[in-house]
């Protein structure tokens, strides 16, 4: 049992007054240091006519313009000769990271020895705050290589007493947990109830094994996928949420919205024409803004970054953990979020109806989906495949209806679109390893628009 409540305890417990004071005297430091050292944002004040000694507060940052992912491939060899993101000199460049690229030329990211402290800090605070603490001993499933998360998180357990088990994927032998008895599993859902099937298969049941936490991140899931793997492994299932980008937030032990580092990263939910903040509450596109302590220096920072998520924040009171800062809801891609007759919904509202308990007694959970065109120009059709554990023993009626139940609940427009018989749902039933994601390299797609 961990005694250690925080890492830092003087920043995470900070009254509010003084953590926004903190945050605007980061921002104008980092603003000052953009210009000065990033030949992109020297360029990008220059070019917008803005003097960077006028922006002083959080706030002012809605006066800037917003920057996307396409911004720094565009700032980037091949496209220029040089890498205008990077505000170092090579002899600070501790690492040279890359984003997955899996929309397009991966951006590149720089990191100073000091940037990889701050990434650190950040996952020790979200360990900590999930009640791990010296002697833990956790399987890191995410990916090393280019990508700074498994890295930093390994450098987070230095400092808290926690072994790390550097496996990259949730592909490892069993023997693993059985020898090692590893405390907690970093990976994400679908991966770790994968891995469930596989320790069940060999006789493990995982909620008898050693594990006693899980720490989901990579990408959003339905509550109902994580309440499922929760019961499947008889443990708490903790979310991060962290980006090579570097926001790192995470839930604490009260699993409810993930705290945001706000001395680190500056994070605002803007409306869906990115010109106004919406209120704490309502949903809208996260921006967020790197944030650097007073004399730092940083390989790659970020003002007014487009992360093409959306989020709301939940609450910026202090939470019963004893923290301050700010908590989220688990960010959504925008990219996965689809549009039927003006009604917007996204592929968790798909995993949702999927995960419906019931469901579980017929199907792994694997599912993957379809949008077409059907013979009338308004009509779309939604076909979703889900893998059954046993095709013959499935109720297929049953499934249906919770889906059908679950997706209409929380998208009643779409339901008075099925009823006008403008959007019609196909469900397609198949066996294990029947999906055409599997047939498919990368990361799964689970809805395919093809209309
Ligand atoms: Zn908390």
């Amino acid at each position: 049992m961990s005694e250690i409540k925080y890492t830092n305890q003087e920043i995470e417990m900070m009254g509010r007054n003084e953590l926004d004071e903190l945050v605007d005297e980061r921002v104008k430091y980092t603003v000052n240091y953009a210009y000065k050292n990033s030949p992109f944002y020297r360029k990008w004040f220059d070019r917008n006519s803005i003097n960077p000694s006028d922006i002083q507060s959080h706030e002012d940052l809605l006066h800037l313009p917003i920057i996307s992912g396409d911004t720094i491939r565009h700032n980037q060899p091949p496209e220029t000769n040089y890498f205008e993101f990077k505000s170092v000199g090579w002899e600070d460049v501790f690492t040279v990271h890359e984003t997955s690229g899996t929309s397009g030329v991966p951006k590149s990211f720089f990191l100073t020895w000091k940037d990889w402290e701050r990434f650190a800090e950040k996952y020790k605070r979200t360990f900590t705050s999930q009640g791990f603490g010296p002697g833990d001993r956790v399987v890191v499933c995410a990916s090393y290589g280019m990508n700074v998360g498994a890295n930093t998180m390994t450098l987070a357990a230095r400092d808290i007493g926690m072994s790390i088990i550097p496996e990259g994927k949730c592909t490892f032998p069993v023997r693993v947990i059985t020898s090692y008895e590893p405390t907690g599993i970093v990976g994400n859902v679908f991966k770790l109830l994968r891995l469930a099937n596989r320790m069940k298969k060999e006789g493990l049941e995982p909620s008898d094994s050693s594990i006693e936490r899980l720490v989901v991140g990579g990408e959003s899931f339905a509550e109902e996928a994580r309440d499922y793997l929760s019961e499947i492994w008889g443990c708490n299932v903790f979310n991060t949420y962290g980006s090579t980008e570097g926001t790192m937030c995470g839930e604490c032990s009260e699993i409810n919205g993930l705290h945001v580092p706000e001395d680190f990263v500056h994070l605002d939910v803007y409306d869906p024409n990115m010109k106004e903040f919406v209120n704490d509450g309502e949903c809208g596109r996260s921006v967020l803004t790197t944030l650097l302590p007073v004399g730092a220096k940083c390989g790659t920072l970020l003002i007014n970054y487009d992360t093409e998520d959306t989020t709301i924040v939940r609450t910026r009171q202090k939470c019963s953990c004893g923290r301050t800062h700010m908590k989220i809801d688990n960010p959504q891609r925008e990219a996965e979020t689809f549009w039927v007759r003006g009604t917007p919904f996204n592929r968790v509202d798909i995993e949702r109806g999927v995960f419906q308990r019931e469901n579980m007694e017929y199907l792994t959970g694997e599912y993957e989906s379809f949008l077409y065109s059907g013979n009338d120009e308004d009509e779309t059709i939604m076909r979703v495949s889900l893998e059954c554990i046993d095709p013959k023993k499935c109720d297929y009626e049953v499934v249906k209806e919770n889906f059908l139940k679950s997706f209409f609940h929380h998208k009643p427009a779409l339901e008075q679109a099925y009823l006008d018989e403008t959007f019609s749902i196909i469900f397609n039933f198949t066996g294990p390893g029947e999906l055409e994601f599997y047939r498919m390299k990368g990361r799964p797609k689970r809805v395919v628009d093809r209309r």
